[in-house]
């Protein structure tokens, strides 16, 4: 649909309505102000900065965002330990790639009705984009429904939120008491650790075990965990259904899913515990939370994807400290290149093109932030934020439409027939 596109494309066109011709002029010359005094209150910050960090403390990020780096193998030791823990996390999605307990996982999903439901929520986008012309697309293809569908069962239905585990004798509400080491069959099913909890209850008083499971094929007998637990067992099934996927780690104790829509032909943000599909803002804008580092990991490459998450750096970015940007992009580089090496030609190079065009959607996001602030100083000018709460009325109310269809699929009674 239209209104779908990115802001920037149904811009360029004409002047809007009620402008006059020097529209396009004022607008280069705002915006040429706004970034020469962006670029000089950058300047005197990195001037005082200079004078006071430590001589060998690593510049900080917004310092470093209009130079163009080059990738060097990391040499400090910040920057060696930065590299053996993005190492050892982009393992996690490869732990998936095991077609036959992929399978085995799909005989825990209800795939008729997931299947059903996505097929009539794809339907539903095809009716909205035929009804608003020949030449529009559907917003989502039925892939994508697939997965919304997925998320929906696995949070109502599936997997269960832990902040203290019940008592298992009385189930009376616990305490947390400790941590303890892994007993051997924990060990065995890739516990690393385990929180011990107590009864609340004085005549009981017994100790509860919580195993931080981190196998996603153990997640689907114990169902339940916190975040960590969620986006690794949810990611895994999105892979079960068939999605390429990616597992989004975050500096600031956070962990997501991204699934690639062969539809839209971009990764899209998938929040299984906050049961959110593409709002990439969700984090910054929607919690106010500041981010450093959003690393994406997939069985066939890793990227630095913390412009998705954070468009406003000034606003919403956190110094990047964990390492030189310079390392940074090594270790990404050198990460791509160890999940990619045992491929041919033709898949390199199509994943490849992939990287470019998802660069160049980033660079998108930063164009669009500050054209946004501009319209922001220009009174009367096309507020983009009024366009997009627009449109977000409009979803809700398809939204609403899909939320009637989808109780007939997942209403409580079900549940207790799993
Ligand atoms: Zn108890």
């Amino acid at each position: 649909m239209a209104s779908r596109t990115p802001i920037s494309r149904g811009r360029r066109s004409a002047v809007p309505e009620g402008l006059n011709e020097t529209w396009a002029k004022d607008l280069t010359d705002q915006f040429r102000r706004t970034l020469s005094t962006k670029r000089m209150n950058a300047l005197t910050r990195q001037t005082t900065q200079q004078h006071t960090q430590a001589p060998n403390a690593p510049p900080s990020y917004s310092s470093l965002r209009n130079i163009p780096l080059v990738a060097t193998a990391p040499s400090d030791r910040n920057s060696l330990r930065f590299r053996s823990m993005l190492l050892s996390l982009s393992n996690t999605p490869c732990r998936w790639e095991n077609p036959g307990l992929l399978d085995e996982a799909l005989r825990s999903i209800p795939l008729e009705r997931i299947y059903d439901q996505a097929q009539e929520e794809s339907d539903l986008y095809l009716a909205e984009a035929a009804s608003l012309g020949t030449n529009t697309k559907a917003a989502w293809g039925y892939q994508d429904c697939v997965v919304r569908a997925l998320m929906k069962w696995f949070k109502h239905h599936f997997f269960q939120w832990i902040n203290n585990p019940k008592c298992g004798a009385c189930h009376a509400p616990t305490i947390a008491v400790g941590m303890a080491a892994p007993l051997p069959d924990e060990q065995a099913r890739g516990a690393n650790r385990v929180e011990i909890y107590q009864c609340s209850n004085a005549q009981c008083q017994a100790h509860e075990r919580f195993p931080r499971y981190s196998d996603a094929f153990v997640l689907l007998q114990t169902r339940r965990g916190r975040v960590g637990e969620w986006a690794n067992c949810f990611s895994m099934l999105c892979r079960a259904v068939g999605s390429r996927v990616r597992w989004v780690w975050n500096s600031e104790d956070h962990v997501w899913t991204e699934v690639y829509s062969e539809h839209r032909k971009r990764w899209v943000h998938v929040d299984a515990v906050e049961e959110v599909w593409d709002q990439p803002l969700l984090y910054t804008h929607g919690w106010k939370k500041k981010l450093a580092y959003c690393i994406a990991f997939s069985a066939d490459g890793c990227q630095d994807v913390t412009r998705r998450y954070v468009r406003n750096f000034g606003k919403y970015g956190l110094p990047r400290t964990k390492a030189q940007e310079s390392a940074v992009l090594h270790i990404i580089a050198e990460i791509k290149n160890m999940r990619r090496r045992d491929m041919n030609k033709t898949d390199k190079f199509r994943l490849e093109g992939e990287d470019i065009r998802e660069d160049k959607e980033f660079r998108q996001n930063v164009i669009e932030s500050l054209s946004r602030e501009i319209c922001r100083m220009l009174p009367g000018r096309p507020d983009a934020d009024m366009l997009k709460a627009q449109e977000r009325a409009r979803e809700a109310q398809l939204a609403r439409a899909r939320n009637q269809q989808n109780a007939q699929y997942f209403n409580p009674r079900d549940q207790q027939q799993q």
